[in-house]
């Protein structure tokens, strides 16, 4: 963890997010594939971070992966998005957290469509959805 995650400690958490959303933001859980309610969501706007408000993937890189999370080819907001190496569970993947607070949103994998080539596979409770305002 870098200086500039600002860390609370759980009690903050624990107060401000529901327990599912303080099992995946906080503890790294992951939610069951298909029980988001974000997965499925193909309106315009923005996906922020559930626990800071941060700005953090963009429905036009949200793409229809099929595996029942909301998946993204790139970051809607570069700075706000972080990595980490994740060599939990046999396996070695790259963990996506929030920039800003710390949390953990997901995985990043490899096989994406063009042009980045990535697939950002996000839990639904980790993110909030903020439609685009009508004109
Ligand atoms: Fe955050």
């Amino acid at each position: 963890m870098t200086d500039k995650k600002d860390m609370k400690d759980d009690k903050y958490w624990r107060d401000k997010l529901s327990e599912e959303q303080f099992n995946v933001c906080r503890l790294k859980g992951t939610e069951a594939p298909f029980s988001g309610d974000l997965y499925d969501n193909h309106e315009p706007g923005m996906y922020v971070c559930v626990a800071c408000g941060s700005e953090l993937f963009s429905s036009g890189e949200k793409f229809n992966s099929g595996t029942g999370w909301p998946s993204f080819s790139d970051a809607a907001n570069k700075e706000n998005v972080g990595f980490e190496t994740d060599d939990s569970h046999g396996m070695r993947r790259t963990e996506v957290i929030c920039n800003t607070c710390g949390s953990h949103l997901g995985h990043v994998f490899d096989d994406g469509p063009t042009p980045t080539g990535k697939r950002y596979c996000i839990n639904s409770v980790a993110l909030k959805f903020m439609p685009e305002k009508k004109k």
